[in-house]
């Protein structure tokens, strides 16, 4: 079969070099001319929105899938009508929206920070003052990577920081104080069985994701595979879906979930026996889910900005090199590294290595 995937950055990449085993082709729409995943199959360079480049990915391709979340409602609709498009519209739909998410996990019973709407400066001031101080004010849409945020500390940071992101529709959340950040990467295939990977446990520097690692945590396990069944079943989802969480105490607290692959997973490539990208694929064309298991412990780190030199990532034991075939920019995703082995204390000792290279690369140091 030809999928057809929209975005063509690294996600997309990586789904398609999972497919290409299983005998699938791809063809990519992205706006980006240079988007890494044109290396690797043929791109459509076009807008998001732009009908006729819609039109050719339906006639091209046989399912469609994405990468990035952030496509306009009547672009997917439209490739709706054309072909098979996992996941359904109204799901992308919630996800670009941090309220709209917000209230699906409410319904479902899933707990949230506490939360209001905000559409003017008097409706910050009103929701501070309900929510109390720290708190954090988000744009609805569009926001990624820890963009589109600002922190509230006191009352004093209302106006300059509604001077900042006021204009769009905003959401303001009550800051919580979690003890770690942790997802749940699960997989649900078209006859609505479902498989979740071990729990990551995230860290993030600057809002980007720099570190996760595979979390055998039987306490949220159980509890992320609820909740995550629960938004599944009530979405009718099919493909990968990604939830992320604060743990605070012990609970698990919804932050926001991502309907697509994840880059909190790309740990399973190595580290699991069918990685989330296999998965995603196995999912939206119908075939039957392959297991989610860990093999061992397994740990990713990102490299932003540019990459370490690949020798000596790769003269590491155990350790695997992923180059998105990216440019190097400031603050810019262009590869990751995986550890994946039996023993844990080997883990962490690599680990500690590749996160000193990613640390050094984020600085613009040479390696
Ligand atoms: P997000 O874009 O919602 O994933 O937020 C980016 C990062 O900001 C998260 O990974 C957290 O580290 C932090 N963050 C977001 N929302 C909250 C919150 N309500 N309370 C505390 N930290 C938060």
């Amino acid at each position: 079969m030809t999928v057809g995937i929209v975005g063509a950055g690294q996600l997309g990449r990586m789904v398609a070099l999972a497919g290409y085993p299983l005998g699938q082709r791809f063809v990519f729409l992205d706006p980006a001319a240079d988007a890494c995943a044109g290396q690797i199959g043929p791109l459509i360079n076009a807008p998001y929105d732009d009908e006729a480049a819609l039109a050719e990915l339906a006639q091209r391709t046989e399912v469609v899938t994405f990468e990035f979340e952030n496509v306009p409602s009547h672009a997917v609709e439209s490739l709706a009508r054309q072909v098979l498009v996992y996941p359904l519209p109204d799901t992308l739909e919630i996800a670009q929206d941090r309220l709209h998410e917000k209230q699906l996990f409410g319904e479902l019973g899933i707990a949230t920070a506490s939360y209001e709407a905000v559409d003017s400066l008097e409706e910050l001031r009103t929701a501070a003052d309900n929510l109390g101080y720290p708190a954090l004010l988000k744009t609805r849409r569009l926001g990624y990577d820890g963009k589109g945020q600002s922190l509230l500390r006191g009352a004093s940071d209302v106006e300059a920081v509604w001077n900042t992101l006021g204009g769009v529709p905003l959401i303001l959340e009550a800051f919580v104080d979690f003890e770690r950040e942790l997802s749940l990467v699960a997989a649900r295939s078209r006859d609505g069985t479902m498989a979740c990977y071990p729990l990551s446990e995230n860290e993030h520097r600057g809002g980007i994701l720099r570190v996760s690692k595979s979390c055998h945590d039987v306490r949220f396990q159980a509890a992320g595979e609820a909740i995550a069944e629960a938004v599944m079943r009530r979405l009718d989802y099919v493909g990968v879906l990604a939830i992320e969480f604060f743990q605070s105490g012990e609970e698990l607290i919804a932050n926001e979930m991502a309907p697509r692959v994840h880059n909190s997973g790309h740990w399973t490539i190595e580290g699991a026996e069918t990685s989330q990208f296999e998965n995603h694929l196995r999912a939206i064309l119908g075939l039957p889910l392959g297991s989610t298991a860990a093999r061992g412990c397994a740990a990713m780190v990102n490299f932003v900005g540019r990459l370490p030199d690949i020798a000596t990532v790769t003269a590491l034991p155990h350790v695997h090199f992923h180059d998105y075939g990216k440019a190097p920019r400031a603050g810019r995703k262009v590869g990751h590294a995986t550890i994946a082995c039996t023993d844990p204390k080997h883990a962490d000792e690599v680990l500690t290595r590749l996160v000193a290279l990613s640390d050094a690369c984020s600085r613009g140091e040479l390696e």
